[in-house]
């Protein structure tokens, strides 16, 4: 790819309208609102790669889509392009598209066609963090006036950032409960709700929305359906398959799965959305960087084999923490009493790795318990493939804190690593020995 002239790609990139007119391009992509797209900086339509055909299994894509061979050194790992920006053969003269590491960046570019393949998307953009990600999408799609349905009970920092940061910029919202479709229903108002923002499962209290009912709903109503996809990573279920227009991740969470990252994307079903998207991404700059970009692609890549691991090791958790009486109520979609359950077997492929569970003994037990484990580490944020614990009330969700959001305060919430599931058994009798 390097030192090669892709055919056609200056045309492409820089014979599209400019905002502003005259001047450097320095980051110029994707379409404003408005205008016609134009053609993309992505590997299937530069340098004449060809892509992984989406015919093949998740687990080829996840190890190949976005990442044939490097042509010029045969590098087999796509490299780490650690640069801002690229000669111009002549003022114009792109080299495969490339112009500038804000509107894209080929470590970039193979994180996103990977992350595309796998949510069976037309497009991914891969930004700096998943509250990144939400941000570019929610100011690109709603403007001030508009409305938004929420969950109740989603992750604290995207209800912070409906409510501190999008709510003063003159976004409204409602929070519901996205297994109630009446209520979903009843929330929407005609002629201003642009997106229905569904997580599934839902942090921290694993609840369940149906996809495909919702996309019915938005789309009658005329907005988009939004799935934060993050719980359940692509390997467990594809939104887009299911009728949703976006898919969000934290890619911090299993898609890089190895808590060495903070990452965001964005996957959509329709080229005009990804082309408005990626002018967002350009023109705001929440970009994922390319050593960033290269974990979350590394993570990928064992995907598959990590999630059957996290959800082997998850059944084992909850079977136990079943049968322990300190334990008032253990939340996980794959338990035939789960409220949601019926729809997670119809739309998951397994239940995933994510576990809460709530004490007889109140908060304090809660407290306790978290304090006492020791392979199960207490922090925040999940989906590593080591086992985290957290008191979510006092941690990921403080923010929500006496606002009808607020979570249970005897509630903990386990993110089941892919260690020697016995010892994670022993850990968590360990500590409620301790806490009850
Ligand atoms: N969505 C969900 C479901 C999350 O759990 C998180 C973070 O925990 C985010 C979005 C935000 O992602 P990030 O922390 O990468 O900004």
């Amino acid at each position: 790819m390097i030192g090669e002239r892709g055919a056609g790609s200056a045309e492409g990139e820089r014979g599209a309208p400019r905002e502003g007119g005259a001047g450097s391009a320095e980051g110029e992509r994707g379409s404003p609102p408005g205008h016609h797209p134009r053609t993309t900086v992505t590997l299937a339509n530069l340098g004449g790669m060809a892509l992984t055909p989406s015919d093949d299994g998740f687990e080829t894509r996840a190890i190949h889509a976005g990442q044939d061979p490097d042509p010029r050194t045969g590098a087999v790992v796509p490299p780490i392009y650690a640069t801002s920006t690229y000669v111009q053969d002549g003022v114009g003269g792109l080299r495969e598209g490339y112009e500038y590491s804000r509107s894209a960046n080929p470590t970039r570019t193979a994180l996103e066609e990977c992350l595309a393949s796998l949510e069976n998307g037309v497009r991914g953009l891969a930004f700096a963090s998943g509250l990144a990600a939400e941000d570019s999408l929610l100011r690109t799609v709603c403007a001030p006036g508009d409305h938004v349905v929420a969950p109740d009970d989603a992750y604290g920092g995207s209800s912070r950032l409906f409510e501190k940061v999008l709510r003063p910029w003159g976004l409204e919202h409602t929070p519901v409960a996205f297994s109630d479709l009446d209520a979903v229903r009843a929330a929407v108002r005609a002629g201003s709700t642009r997106v229905l923002w569904v997580e599934t499962p839902t942090n921290p209290l694993l609840g369940i929305a149906d996809i495909e009912a919702l996309a019915g709903i938005a789309h009658e109503a005329g907005a988009l359906l939004v799935v934060d996809n993050t719980f359940a990573s692509p390997y467990l279920q594809q939104p887009l398959t299911l009728g949703a227009d976006v898919v969000v991740h934290s890619t911090t969470k299993y898609c890089g799965g190895h808590s060495d990252v903070i990452g965001g994307a964005l996957v959509v079903a329709d080229h005009e959305l990804g082309e408005r998207l990626a002018f967002m991404h350009n023109a705001v700059g929440a970009v994922a960087g390319p050593f960033d970009a290269w974990l979350v692609l590394r993570g990928l890549r064992t995907l598959a084999v990590r999630m059957e691991r996290h959800c082997d090791n998850a059944e084992r958790v909850v079977e136990f923490l079943g049968s322990r009486p300190e334990v008032s109520q253990v939340l996980y979609p794959g338990l035939p009493e789960f409220p949601g359950h019926v729809v997670a077997r119809r739309q998951m492929r397994r239940f995933g790795g994510m576990v809460a569970f709530r004490l007889q003994g109140g908060e304090a037990a809660a407290l306790e318990v978290v304090e006492r484990s020791r392979v199960f580490t207490l922090a925040e944020s999940l989906g590593g493939v080591e086992s985290l614990i957290e008191h979510p009330g006092r941690m990921t969700h403080a923010s929500v804190a006496g606002s009808p959001l607020e979570v249970p305060s005897d509630l903990v919430r386990l993110s089941v690593g892919i260690e020697t599931a016995d010892d994670l058994v022993a850990d968590l009798a360990h500590a409620l020995d301790g806490g009850a």
